[in-house]
């Protein structure tokens, strides 16, 4: 699989043609193609059809390139992350507290000031290991800026958190918020992003209701129902559950991005299908630092528009969807559950996080007018069957299968390696010198 070299400008401005591919469409009916192409027009895909292209269709695009033994499929939506944390990863136990945690990363935020100067470098290496891991859009706190460095598609939340190092945010909400909004561009939407219900309170809330009101397409995101010391803490200082206290303040609809819900139970799953809002669900990062997890099979049987997300690296060391995904599958496999397939699984981090996201009509799906997002996974073809495609995937799936990422119509990550301006090694290189330089509390 060649792309074109230095000589041939890396955005496609004439036609690109993706042929002996074996494609997941993830369109309406959920279309596998043993054998196709796909055309793409700069940044939008043209045409994807079984077969092989005629001479015309062949001879009309300028770039050619040979799939075989390659699965073409959207590039994968990871509906939550955290950029800035990662460092904190470098340091924390694999288990901790969600509590000790942010008492941890509030103190080194304390100790060293300079950390938020430094945010791009640990920016930097969480995009790098989420590009090397096929990730086309992601959705998290302040993420617009790196995103534009690295032109990856984005949910930018505007986070709000009483905490030292967010405290600039945390005041003026509404002008601040609108000056983010006015940023918007085609591969960046802004967002609100309340980080928790204890880490606010009720003027907090009245304000950001002002906003939503005033913006009323925008997305919500909020990390919620995570454990149970923080459900009840926040029932202790509002005499309230989250799901009440966002539906009083109107913040619960299907703009809302609910992040975790592990200690919701049947009826307030149920208000949340209602309502029409969606769920992220992180269950490495759960079996970190939570104790407990989203009743996943609960929530698709009663068809919530549930995702599946990394969450940051600090406190979920792997970065990949699709093992995210797998790791799931035999989780929930306990639960003896019908309802978690590998076609849900791929459903919830393309077609459902799409939606999620209000981008639906943009990207999740590899059809004529959705926007090239595309992942390439190295894959020789076990079986001709089409039903163990996705299956297999999962199944079989290492991250260096990911070969190539195209987002927008440009490629980002061509034979596993990044080749926008930007050097892995540098990455590292500043990485380990900025953790090398924190001071930890004793
Ligand atoms: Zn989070």
């Amino acid at each position: 699989m060649e792309f074109p070299t230095q000589e041939t400008p890396l955005f496609f401005i004439m036609r690109t043609i993706f042929y002996n591919a074996t494609i997941i469409t993830q369109n309406y009916q959920k279309k596998i193609i043993p054998i196709g192409f796909v055309i793409i027009k700069e940044s939008q895909i043209e045409k994807v059809k079984s077969g092989y292209p005629s001479t015309k269709e062949f001879d009309n695009c300028q770039n050619k390139i040979d799939c075989t033994n390659k699965i073409i499929m959207p590039g994968l939506i990871n509906t939550h992350v955290h950029l800035g944390e990662s460092i904190f990863g470098f340091f924390i136990k694999d288990k901790i507290s969600l509590k000790n945690y942010l008492d941890f990363t509030d103190k080194v935020c304390i100790l060293n000031p300079s950390l938020e100067q430094k945010r791009s470098v640990v920016s930097d290496y969480s995009m790098m290991l989420l590009i090397k891991n096929g990730a086309s859009t992601i959705c998290g706190g302040r993420t617009a800026n790196e995103c534009k460095n690295w032109h990856v598609r984005n949910v930018s939340g505007y986070i709000i958190m009483h905490s030292p190092k967010l405290i600039h945010y945390y005041s003026n909400i509404m002008n601040k918020f609108s000056l983010e909004k006015r940023k918007e561009t085609d591969m960046n939407t802004t967002a609100i992003f309340i980080h928790s219900l204890n880490r606010i309170n009720h003027n907090k809330l009245k304000e950001i209701s002002k906003i939503v009101k005033q913006y009323p397409r925008i997305k919500l995101i909020i990390h919620i129902m995570e454990t149970k010391q923080s459900e009840n803490e926040i029932i202790k200082k509002y005499k309230m559950t989250s799901i009440e206290i966002l539906q009083k303040n109107n913040l619960l609809n299907k703009n809302t991005i609910l992040v975790h819900c592990n200690w919701a139970n049947n009826e307030e799953l149920k208000i949340i299908k209602k309502s029409g809002a969606s769920i992220v669900h992180c269950l490495s990062s759960n079996l970190n630092c939570a104790d407990k997890t989203l009743n996943l099979s609960e929530a698709l049987k009663i068809g919530i528009n549930t995702t599946i997300a990394t969450d940051g690296f600090a406190t979920n060391k792997n970065q990949n969807l699709i093992l995210e995904a797998k790791a799931c599958f035999t989780y929930h496999k306990l639960s003896k559950s019908k309802n978690i397939t590998f076609q849900k699984l791929l459903d919830m981090v393309t077609t459902n996080a799409a939606k999620a996201l209000g981008l639906e009509k943009q990207i999740g799906s590899i059809e004529p007018g959705k926007k090239a997002d595309i992942l390439f996974i190295e894959q020789k073809k076990l079986t001709e069957n089409k039903n163990c495609v996705i299956k297999n995937l999962f199944l079989y799936h290492q991250p260096k299968m990911i070969n190539d990422l195209m987002i927008n119509g440009k490629m980002i990550l061509h034979n596993k390696k990044i080749i926008i301006n930007k050097s892995e090694k540098n990455i590292y290189y500043k990485i380990k010198k900025l953790a090398n330089k924190i001071i930890l509390p004793s």
